[in-house]
Formats: C-alpha cells, sequence, structure tokens
C-alpha cells in the first residue's frame, strides 16, 4: 500500500503473505486474524465528546464521505470529507442534515403498540422490546400455524438497501419466513435493470455502470445527477465530474419531458414525450444497423436477430409518437456511435413506464453494438472488495418461478410486483395476505393506488414494522420496532460499491453509541427469527441450527470482515486504519470472464425482451390517439428529498414550496388556469387537488408531481410530521399498468388538469 497525494492507494491482488496454515488465528497472516481484529475494536465517541470524526451519509446511493464537527457529544457541523477517494469532499443539502434525524424528536427509539378503545381511538403505548418481539413472534407463528406461510406479506423499503444490518440480517429474517408474498421498494424503481441483466449477464445485479470520469459522450434518458448523484451508478458529486467531462471536450445529451437540473446543464437537451423513449432508443439502434456503425465484441450473439427486430422502428416511427424529430434520432446515433467513447445511461424516467425493460435492453445495446462495453470511457462493471455479484452472496434471480395468487404475475428473483400487494390482501381465499411485516418502508406513499393500500392494510389481522417513524404506513401496524439511526450503527456499503465509478472500499464505525434500550436493525431480525423458529417447532439438523444461530447472532462487522478477509483485497484492519476509505483504482475491462452467463457470452435478443416488441407495437396506436384534454403525468425528486422523509427537518423544508404540479405556460391558458391556483388532476384511479405552477421547463403537454409527498395528518398525530403540503403523486398512478419485469408505470400517466371546484 502507498500513498498517492492525500490519498492511500491499495494494490491489487493479495494484501499480505498467504498463511501456510501453520499459523494461530492471532498471528497477522492467519484469514482469520482480521475477523479477530474487527470484533474487538469499535469505539463510538462519549457523550462529552469534543471533536471531529468521519462518517458517511447513507441516504442515498451516492455514499458521500462526510466528517462531522461534536461539541461535548452534539453534531454542529457536517462537511464532505476531503480524503474520501470516491465522495472527494461532495456533500448535498440532505448530507449536512443527517445528525437531524438523529436528534429528530419524532424518531422512535422504544417499541410502540398500538391500542383501540371501544370507540375506535387510536392510542400508542411504549412497550419493552422482550415483551414485543414475543407479541410479534406470537402473532405471526399463529397466522402461518392456522392460514400458510403465505399468509404473511413482506415489504422491504429502500433504505433497507443502506442499512449493514438489513442487507446481513435482514435479508435472513425474510428467507426464514418461506413466504411467497415478498415485496419491495424495487418494482416501483429498477426491477427492469435487474430483468435486462439478468438475461444479458446472467446476474440481477450485473449492472454495468457509465465511466464517467473518463467517457467522451454521456448519453442520458430519464435520469437527473444533478439532483441524484447517480442511482444505480453510484457517483457522488456528480457536477464536478461533469465540468472536468465538459472541460475535456466532452459532451453530455439529455433526452427528458422535462427540462431538469441535469438538462440544463448538458451540451444538448431534448423533450421526449413520457412513455416513448423506447421507440426512440430502437430507432437509434435501426440507425447503427442501417448506416454500418456496429461493432460488438466477439462473445456477443443474435446481432442480426436484433437487426431484424429494429427494422421495423425507423426514426419516422419514432418521431411522432416520441416528440424527437427523426434528424434528431440519426444525429444522436451517428454522434454516440463516432464518439471517441461513450456511455449511454438511462434511471427512473424510462425505467418506471410501461416498456422499462426495453428501454434499458435498448439502452445496453447501444453500448454493446458501439463497442462502448467494457471500455475505459464507455460503460464497466465495478469490482468492489467484496463482489456480491461473483461470489453469488446475492442471488443471480429467476423469472415465473411462482406467481401472484389474484392477478397471476410473474414473481422476479423471489418477489412479486408490489403493484399487487392490494389485492393479494383484501382477496379472500387460500394464500391471502393477512399479516404483513414492513421494514423500513412506506408504500402508503411510494407505491400506485396508495389510498387503496392504506385501506388494505388498515384490514389486516396483523402488522408489525420495522421502522423508526411512525408514518402513513406504519400507522396501520400493531407493533413498530424502531432500530437504531445510521450515525448509531456501522455502516459497509455492500450494495453500491457495485454500482460505483471507481472502485474503492470504506467500513465506517458508529459514530455515537445506542442507548441500553435501543437494538440495532440486525438485533431485531436475529431476535425474531429464533422466537419465529422454535414458535413455528422448526425442526433442523444440528448443523444448519448452527450456522443459522452464528449467522443471526455474528454482527455485521464481523460479517464484513470475514467476506473481506475471504475476498482478499483489502482487509477490515486495513479499512479500519483509513475511515476515509481506501481506493482501489479505476474501472477496469473484465469481460468477457466475469459474464454470469453458462456460456459465458451475451444474447442479444433474449426472448423475454424480444417478446415484449410485440406488446410494444400493440400500443403504438394508442398514443397517437389521446384525448384531446389529456396531459401526461410524470413524477420528479429534488435534492432535499430523500423519497418519503426527511419532510419534518426544518432545514430541508425551508424555501420555496416544491409540491406544486408543474405544466406548461401553454397547457395553463388552454383550459383557463391561473399560475399558481388550486386545480384538480384526475387519473383512472383517483383525483387530487394542488396548486399548478406553469412553467417552460416542462414539455407541452406532460405535468409533473413530485413523488414521496401528500402526508397524511387525519385524527393522529404522524411522527412523520406534515411540514410539507402537497398531494401523493400515487393517489393518481395506476396499479394495473405494469412493464413486462412487474415494475410500476409512474411515468406517462394519463390525466386531465382542471380548476379546482
Ligand atoms: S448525495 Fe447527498 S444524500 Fe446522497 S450520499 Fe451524498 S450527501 Fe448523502
Amino acid at each position: 500500500m502507498s500513498p498517492v497525494g492525500n490519498r492511500w492507494i491499495v494494490s491489487r491482488g493479495p494484501t499480505r503473505p498467504k498463511c501456510t496454515g501453520r499459523h494461530r488465528p492471532w498471528h497477522p497472516w492467519h484469514p482469520w486474524h482480521d475477523a479477530l481484529v474487527g470484533l474487538l475494536t469499535n469505539s463510538p465517541v462519549s457523550d462529552d465528546f469534543t471533536g471531529t470524526r468521519l462518517g458517511v451519509c447513507n441516504l442515498c446511493e451516492a455514499i458521500c464521505g462526510i466528517e462531522l464537527t461534536i461539541e461535548r457529544g452534539t453534531v454542529t457541523l457536517i462537511k464532505g470529507n476531503q480524503d474520501d477517494p470516491l465522495s472527494r469532499g461532495y456533500i448535498c443539502p440532505k448530507g449536512v442534515s443527517m445528525a437531524d434525524v438523529y436528534t429528530d424528536p419524532d424518531r422512535l427509539t422504544r417499541p410502540i403498540r398500538r391500542i383501540t378503545d371501544d370507540a375506535g381511538r387510536t392510542e400508542w403505548v411504549e412497550m419493552g422490546w422482550e415483551e414485543a418481539y414475543d407479541l410479534v413472534a406470537d402473532r405471526l407463528a399463529a397466522t402461518v400455524t392456522e392460514h400458510g406461510r403465505d399468509a404473511i406479506g413482506v415489504y422491504l423499503g429502500n433504505p433497507s438497501a443502506h442499512s449493514l444490518g438489513s442487507q446481513t440480517h435482514g435479508t435472513a429474517l425474510v428467507k426464514s419466513l418461506r413466504t411467497r408474498n415478498r415485496f419491495s421498494a424495487s418494482s416501483v424503481d429498477q426491477i427492469p435493470h435487474q430483468f435486462v441483466a439478468w438475461q444479458l449477464y446472467g446476474h440481477q445485479l450485473m449492472l454495468p455502470v457509465p465511466d464517467i470520469d473518463r467517457t467522451s459522450y454521456f448519453l442520458v434518458f430519464g435520469a437527473n445527477p444533478m439532483a441524484s448523484n447517480g442511482s444505480l451508478m453510484t457517483v457522488p458529486g456528480f457536477p464536478t465530474r461533469l465540468r472536468a467531462l465538459k472541460a475535456r471536450g466532452g459532451q453530455m445529451v439529455v433526452l427528458d419531458p422535462r427540462r431538469t437540473e441535469t438538462a440544463k446543464v448538458a451540451t444538448a437537451h431534448h423533450f421526449v414525450r413520457p412513455g416513448s423513449d423506447a421507440v426512440v432508443l430502437l430507432a437509434m439502434l435501426h440507425v447503427l444497423f442501417a448506416e454500418g456503425l456496429t461493432t460488438p465484441a466477439p462473445y456477443v450473439d443474435h446481432v442480426e436477430h436484433l437487426r431484424d427486430l429494429v427494422a421495423p422502428f425507423t426514426p419516422e416511427l419514432a418521431e411522432p409518437h416520441s416528440g424527437v424529430g427523426a434528424d434528431v434520432i440519426r444525429q444522436l446515433a451517428r454522434d454516440f456511435a463516432a464518439a471517441e467513447s461513450a456511455a449511454a445511461y438511462g434511471r427512473v424516467g424510462v425505467s418506471t413506464h410501461g416498456f422499462g425493460s426495453v428501454c434499458q435492453w435498448a439502452i445496453q445495446c447501444l453500448n454493446l453494438l458501439t463497442g462502448n462495453f467494457d471500455r475505459a470511457g464507455g460503460v464497466m462493471f465495478p469490482e468492489p472488495a467484496i463482489d456480491i455479484v461473483g461470489r453469488r452472496i446475492i442471488g443471480q434471480g429467476h423469472f415465473d418461478a411462482w406467481r401472484s395468487r389474484v392477478r397471476e404475475s410473474p414473481e422476479f428473483a423471489g418477489e412479486l410486483p408490489v403493484s399487487v400487494l392490494r389485492e393479494e390482501i383484501e382477496t379472500p381465499g387460500t394464500g391471502q395476505v393477512r399479516a404483513m411485516v414492513t421494514m423500513a418502508g412506506n408504500p402508503v406513499l411510494s407505491t400506485p393506488d396508495g389510498k387503496s393500500l392504506a385501506r388494505a392494510l388498515a384490514g389486516l389481522d396483523f402488522m408489525v414494522s420495522v421502522d423508526i417513524y411512525l408514518n402513513e404506513t406504519t400507522r396501520h401496524a400493531d407493533v413498530i420496532l424502531p432500530p437504531t439511526s445510521a450515525l448509531e450503527r456501522d455502516q459497509y456499503d455492500l450494495v453500491f460499491h457495485n454500482f460505483a465509478v471507481r472502485n474503492t472500499a470504506r467500513f465506517t464505525p458508529a459514530v455515537f453509541a445506542k442507548d441500553k434500550d435501543q437494538r440495532h436493525d440486525w438485533q431485531i431480525f436475529g431476535a425474531l427469527a429464533a422466537r419465529l423458529q422454535s414458535r413455528l417447532g422448526v425442526k433442523l439438523p444440528l448443523k444448519s441450527r448452527l450456522i443459522s444461530w452464528a449467522r443471526m447472532t455474528a454482527s455485521p462487522a464481523v460479517v464484513v470482515t470475514g467476506l473481506l478477509a475471504t475476498g482478499r483485497k483489502v482487509s477490515m484492519r486495513q479499512l479500519r486504519a483509513h475511515p476515509e476509505g481506501v481506493d482501489l483504482g479505476p474501472l477496469q475491462p473484465t469481460m468477457p470472464a466475469r459474464l454470469q452467463t453458462k456460456d459465458k457470452r451475451i444474447d442479444l435478443t433474449p426472448p423475454l425482451l424480444a417478446g415484449d416488441l410485440e406488446r410494444l407495437h400493440a400500443s403504438l396506436e394508442q398514443t397517437l390517439t389521446p384525448s384531446s384534454d389529456q396531459l401526461l403525468l410524470i413524477g420528479r425528486r429534488h435534492q432535499q428529498d430523500c423519497n418519503s422523509w426527511l419532510h419534518n427537518t426544518a432545514r430541508l423544508t425551508r424555501g420555496r414550496p416544491r409540491h406544486h404540479l408543474l405544466m406548461h405556460p401553454d397547457d395553463l391558458a388552454e383550459r383557463g388556469l391561473s399560475d399558481g391556483g388550486r386545480v384538480t388532476v384526475t387519473s383512472r384511479v383517483g383525483s387530487v387537488e394542488v396548486e399548478a405552477t406553469g412553467v417552460e421547463d416542462m414539455m407541452p403537454g406532460v405535468v409533473s408531481l413530485p413523488h414521496g409527498y401528500g402526508h397524511q395528518v387525519d385524527g393522529i398525530r404522524l411522527g412523520h410530521a406534515s411540514q410539507v403540503a402537497g398531494v401523493s403523486i400515487n393517489d393518481l398512478t395506476d396499479p394495473e399498468v405494469l412493464d413486462v419485469s412487474g415494475n410500476a408505470a409512474f411515468n406517462g400517466v394519463p390525466v386531465t388538469v382542471s380548476a379546482a371546484q
């Protein structure tokens, strides 16, 4: 290991001499040595600590390194850590507010139980952990005994991916429940990416990442990294990286129905009608073939078949559907193919509509056909210190191993689309969901037709939520078990190093010690798993019992120490010595050796994706004949929002209101609506009232509401307070419209807008 500037570079390959088998576990060369060190060292600050500590912001996928200034045990300042090899000092407004969650008076720290009296009045009362565990285990076990395992539904929210304990222990608890009714925020977000990766590269999380620091042409569909700092592309400090891209003569071109923060700083921006990106992308592939611009790698199969499939998707066909000129589409394809290096990337805007998987497939094909796959400046696969893909720590994925009971929607990777959850709860019969376990999620605000889902949750026999807030979803729980917050627990990002634009590793010990009456999420999951196993009388062989016990009682830090030791790229000892993180270097070509397909080849036209083109053809007729007063609704995210939470944080909610419906001034005028006036927005599913603002940034015919708003306070005080006005976009989104992968369609929802009465 050698210092370079103010960073530490760790060389590739083994980081210490190989143990010959003669050494004891406490010898530094023994593979278990680091596990022992990891067990023994952890030092949260004391109550009267004054000084600085390094930490990590895990509010979003950018995983920025932070530096906390602490005075007598109180955080007085948070800034970006300049020495972090990935985030390099960057921090966004949310990161500055990390400690607000830790000190939030609304945050729960003890289990609470909902008690409803005969008059229907609800009261929440605190209870002890042992009593709470017993109650939850009793009720879940009784549900299984009476109605079977599928009677328990599970929902994992987005923060589950950001907590090490959830990754190491939460998934083990979910697996032990052995229910087919598993749901998560993935099916309202990213399943198309996983669905395509599984078919092309053999693993659901084998997602190529744009090599943003070296590319010369960055093509962006439906993504806003200036606000998000990347998603399924961990790219902290995107604004700085973009400035560097432009300084070296590179370009960023954006297609989006809104002139987003990213579109505003792009070299070029083109409006594209919501839901039509697929035809634009396929038309670009058509141009590549028609003009002989394809240079696929030798391990890519069925190129000719793809040529035939995209033959009907001419730029002229795409223009009237998408609003993007045929000449623009041709030029985009030519520029992409001609660039010194290029990377195509698409995110929420193109994943969360009815053809999200076709979009993600076409984006992969753009990179694959132009020689920009697995090359510097193109798209590449990170090689994290803990390789969750290559080591199969997360399974490869599978499709249609079972189906939902009511609508017969196929599962993907063990999960059913969350859009079917409401009907699985409300429809009687064998396999009906009668009890729910939610973990760090608020599906009432974040999944389609949230109002109806709230009604369904209210009718459950039992519900338990592992969550730090009482919110629109957890208010329906019988018991809430609150884990510690981010600054109180150890963190290693098992997931997001896998999507990062540079190979780095960082372990962050807890900054603050937990109170003796608090529990970490992994402790909650372990306690529930053990009690459920005993109540359900699960008889396992002694060896399996010991493995299960060890897995659930070892702390996440111990698990990570072991995984690092066996990965042999960097050790826990090194990470503890360098809490700013260690640099493992830029992304490198790894293909085809790292492909997870059986034959180490890529099939460009997998049947599930190629087969969906028929549905796309059929849909094109409808998109050309919208009713005259119809508009298309899209979502949006702000840098100060974190999905449905942080809306009770004063620091992040001041300033101009962000909840308005955005629409083009011409669309306002056509309907006789005034700028700032209240309007009624109506879809097939529901209706909401909200203020409308006219902005030229919207494509005419398109309106936008932010995701995660619409906090409700009717009747009870929600800890997750309603300091932010607004409505839930998911009272308008339609659970019947799904991508072939099962992902929900939030973008391109047909709505009408009229003056509120
Ligand atoms: S971009 Fe902001 S919210 Fe995301 S990790 Fe960095 S500081 Fe945190």
